[in-house]
């Protein structure tokens, strides 16, 4: 039996790339969104996937919405935590609801649906879990002391979970990319975004696809012993150690 993908914020941008291609290769996918209904209605029209409306931020909300998901689609077996938010002020600028926005949804949201999800997995002893972090998580930036200590947090919980799983088949790992061409980055100036490009050896954005084929690979069997690793798809921008 096909197992069951569920990509959180998975209509639109990264998370649509990744919504389709695990469709591709097989699984039966539900994508998650938080509240822009055209764009999900579009995407669920395009693609036949079942899509779920439910804010990640909300550990009740995500309960009902796993509910839902497990009944129209199936047990959760690959776990994509890919919704996320920016909400960009220099620090001296940063407001106290700047910070708890983002650390919600881009934290928080992946201890709400991976604690509901997470039992499931160790009682069918497999499990893989997706955390979408960020270039910006690793080397901090400008304007993102939020995002970028959410992003960096997601790799702290990542590699926690992964000590935790890995008796019960269950693997845990991050990607973090680097810009990638989303209507996220509308949000960055176009004469930021040029700088930044400028920096980019390859000189280019990524493409969501690229970071869509990075989670398939992990969420295959192939990747079993792959357990706790950030995996960098930033076209050379920054090297970790
Ligand atoms: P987009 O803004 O294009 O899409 C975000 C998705 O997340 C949408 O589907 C949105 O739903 C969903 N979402 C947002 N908030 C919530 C919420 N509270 N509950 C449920 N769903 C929610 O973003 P990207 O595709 O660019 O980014 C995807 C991930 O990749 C994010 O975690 C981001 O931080 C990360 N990333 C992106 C980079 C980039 O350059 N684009 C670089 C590095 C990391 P809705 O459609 O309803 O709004």
């Amino acid at each position: 039996m096909a197992k069951t993908a569920l990509v959180t914020g998975g209509t639109r941008g990264i998370g649509k790339a990744i919504s389709e291609m695990l469709q591709a290769k097989g699984y039966s996918v539900a994508a998650n969104y938080g509240g822009n209904d055209a764009a999900a209605a579009a995407f669920s029209k395009e693609t036949g996937i079942k899509v779920f409306k439910f804010d990640v931020a909300d550990y009740d909300a995500v309960g009902v919405g796993l509910k839902a998901v497990e009944a129209e689609v199936g047990p959760v077996d690959v776990l994509v935590n890919n919704a996320g938010i920016t909400r960009d002020a220099p620090f001296h600028k940063m407001t106290l609801a700047h910070w708890q926005e983002v650390i919600n949804v881009d934290l928080t949201s992946a201890f709400n649906v991976t604690r509901q999800v997470w039992d499931g997995m160790r009682e069918r002893n497999f499990g893989r879990i997706i955390n979408i972090s960020s270039i910006n998580g690793q080397k901090g930036q400008f304007t993102q002391a939020n995002y970028s200590a959410a992003k960096a947090g997601l790799i702290g919980f990542t590699k926690a979970l992964a000590y935790e799983g890995a008796k019960k088949g269950i693997t845990s790992n991050v990607v973090a990319p680097g810009y990638i061409d989303t209507e996220m980055l509308q949000a960055v100036k176009p004469e930021v975004l040029e700088g930044i490009i400028a920096t980019i050896p390859v000189g280019r954005l990524g493409k969501a696809e690229e970071i869509a084929s990075m989670c398939a690979y992990l969420a295959s069997e192939e990747a079993a012993f792959i357990n706790g690793a950030t995996m960098t798809v930033n076209g050379a921008q920054y090297i970790a150690g």
